[in-house]
């Protein structure tokens, strides 16, 4: 009989969040709300071993990723290094700290891509989201990314602020000579999770959008490409998630804790492992963290007896525990979950808020003035908030 780590595949893709400091604020950070409580990084040498092993098990793509990544300032030793290895090396990055310079040096190291974050094609609501003003600065970045020869990929986290600014995002992004550009609808977790009324859109926003960018697309004929990622919330539709718990995918975290997603650190009574002390093939063959929801063996009998289950896994795991308080149960944006009633009440809310906010009160803050973010019921992405939040459940700020 094959054990289950027998009949496991290696990991394909790395990502290394190389630390969780950064210097924008984004109301939608998909970093851990108590972020600032895990302080310690990972050196170099610990990096580079953890690439070599990953490398050996036939992991092919590595992602450098944050926080802010061009904060760590041996970034460019760590992508020579993975490119050594014979890794598809890419950065994610807000832009900051991306001079020409440090753009020469990476290319230099073998860097192959580069993903570009902005927040709106506006430098108000770029800025007011980051609470940074950083719109001119990452457009001068576009201009260096362009210009040493990269490929570009332009990401942009939409929600209610920004889906009515899709079409001149689009545009932007034409403007800068982007390869690729990532529409990515947000995704409830970590700090837009605790944001989520606020940013929350109703349907007819997203469909609103959704036409826009179909439009787009047949106009731009293959000159760009243009990804929608789509809206789980309101398609109804369960992602398949990272292709499946502990498929392909681990994310490595400042500390060295190794997670099969980016949010599954806040899962109760998971222990996951850290590299310092485990080597990747024991993390990822051997770890409860890794092994608790591979397969389907751990299925709802909803899930357990539906035939997209090959398909979808089941859907987000992250997702079940927060919106229905169970990691295991169906994803609550399946129509097939008991659930599904608390994912259509918050939808009726965002469509409920707005047509109080057709109102007195602007839906768009398009300023970047003082309590803007309070008056919107938004939390800012900072240490303190994340301080307070993890002792107290409130923000400050
Ligand atoms: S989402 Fe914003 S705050 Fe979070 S890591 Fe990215 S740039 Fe920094
Ligand atoms: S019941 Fe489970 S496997 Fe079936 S579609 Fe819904 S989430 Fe996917």
């Amino acid at each position: 009989m094959r054990t289950a780590a027998a009949a496991t595949r290696p990991p394909l893709w790395l990502l290394a969040e190389l630390t969780y400091r950064c210097p924008l604020h984004c109301v939608f950070c998909s970093n851990p709300i108590d972020y600032a409580q895990h302080r310690q990084e990972l050196d170099t040498a610990d990096w580079k071993r953890i690439f070599s092993e990953a490398r050996a098990l036939g992991a092919v793509q590595l992602g450098f990723s944050g926080g802010e990544p061009l904060l760590r300032d041996d970034l460019e030793e760590l992508v020579a290094h993975a490119r050594g290895l014979g890794f598809y090396t890419n950065l994610i990055t807000s832009g900051v700290g991306l001079t020409e310079a440090r753009a020469k040096a990476l290319k230099a190291a073998g860097l192959d891509h580069i993903q570009l974050s902005f927040q709106d094609s506006t430098r108000e609501l770029n800025d007011f989201l980051s609470s940074s003003r950083t719109f001119e600065l990452k457009a001068r970045v576009a201009g260096i990314i362009k210009s040493l020869g990269y490929p570009m990929v332009l990401n942009c986290v939409m929600h209610r602020y920004n889906l009515p600014h899709v079409g001149r995002i689009i545009q932007m992004a034409e403007a800068f000579g982007a390869d690729y550009l990532e529409l990515a609808n947000t995704q409830y977790y970590g700090w837009a999770w605790l944001n989520r009324t606020a940013l929350m859109p109703t349907v007819h926003e997203l469909r609103e959008a959704e036409g826009v960018v179909i439009a787009q697309r047949a106009r731009l004929d293959g000159r760009m490409k243009v990804i929608w990622v789509s809206p789980d919330y309101a398609d109804a539709k369960p992602k398949p998630c990272m292709a499946g718990w502990g498929a392909v995918f681990m994310v490595v975290a400042p500390d060295g804790t190794a997670l099969p997603c980016h949010s599954a650190r806040m899962l109760p009574g998971i222990a996951f492992p850290n590299l310092r002390e485990q080597s990747v093939r024991e993390a990822w063959f051997h770890s409860d963290g890794f092994q608790r929801y591979r397969g389907q063996a751990w299925m709802s009998s909803t899930c357990g007896s539906c035939d997209e289950r090959g398909h979808d896994f089941g859907g987000c795991r992250c997702q079940a525990f927060l919106v229905t308080g169970d990691a295991a149960a169906t994803d609550p944006v399946c129509p097939k979950s008991p659930q599904r009633g608390r994912i259509d009440a918050m939808l009726a809310g965002a469509d409920a808020e707005r047509a109080c906010a057709s109102g007195a009160v602007a839906p768009q803050p398009l300023r970047f003035v003082p309590g803007a973010a309070q008056q919107a019921g938004l939390v800012y992405r900072c240490d303190e908030n994340s301080h307070a939040l993890g002792k107290t459940g409130a923000a400050p700020c």
